[in-house]
């Protein structure tokens, strides 16, 4: 566990649908009508009423964040946003995945929410560099924080080792663990 102001911050190896808190983030794609990796995941363990909910929203722009309950799962809320596709690069997904980690911590706050778990999004199908994105999640989060309001918990679950050790890595540089 590492804290930054009055955030806790924690790093857990396994799968986000599992996740007790309040609200899980779902790396989505613009439709939000489901599709393979983190988001297939969470609607196959949430259940048909989050593909209800997201229709009715009726989709999101990359870099935003909308909310739907969580259904079957054991978290209340799922946050979903929508990552940016990467390229080379060049065509500004920094500031679209920043924007994706950061609208969805304001979003939770709106929500008055006090844990949220994040996955690596966009690192999967749409190709983000790990390390780099591992880098902006934490600058994004960080940032609101300092900005915005705290949030008392946030975690980072990763879906493999390799991953973990990224952001335990990370952490440890940017941090000293508690
Ligand atoms: P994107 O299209 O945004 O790249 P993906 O779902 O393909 O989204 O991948 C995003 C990240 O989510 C990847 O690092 C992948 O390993 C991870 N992932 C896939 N399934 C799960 C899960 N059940 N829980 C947590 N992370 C997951």
């Amino acid at each position: 566990m590492y804290e930054y102001g009055d955030t806790k911050l924690h790093i857990v190896e396994g799968d986000i649908t599992k996740m007790e808190v309040d609200a899980i983030v779902n790396a989505a794609n613009n439709t939000l009508l489901g599709g393979g990796g983190v988001d297939g995941a969470i609607h196959r363990a949430g259940g048909p009423i989050i593909l209800e909910q997201c229709k009715k929203i009726g989709g999101c722009p990359t870099g935003e964040a909308r909310i739907t309950t969580a259904g079957n799962m054991p978290s209340k809320y799922v946050i979903h946003t929508v990552g940016p596709i990467y390229k080379d690069g060049t065509k500004g997904e920094d500031k679209l995945l920043y924007n994706a980690y950061y609208n969805s911590m304001k979003l939770a706050k709106e929500y008055k929410l006090k844990t949220v778990a994040f996955p690596s999004i966009s690192t999967g199908a749409y190709g983000y560099p790990k390390e780099e994105a591992s880098k902006i999640a934490l600058r994004a989060v960080m940032d609101f924080i300092d900005e915005e309001d705290y949030i008392e918990e946030v975690y980072f679950v990763l879906f493999n080792h390799k991953d973990y050790e990224l952001y335990e890595e990370l952490l440890n540089q940017t941090f000293k663990e508690q």
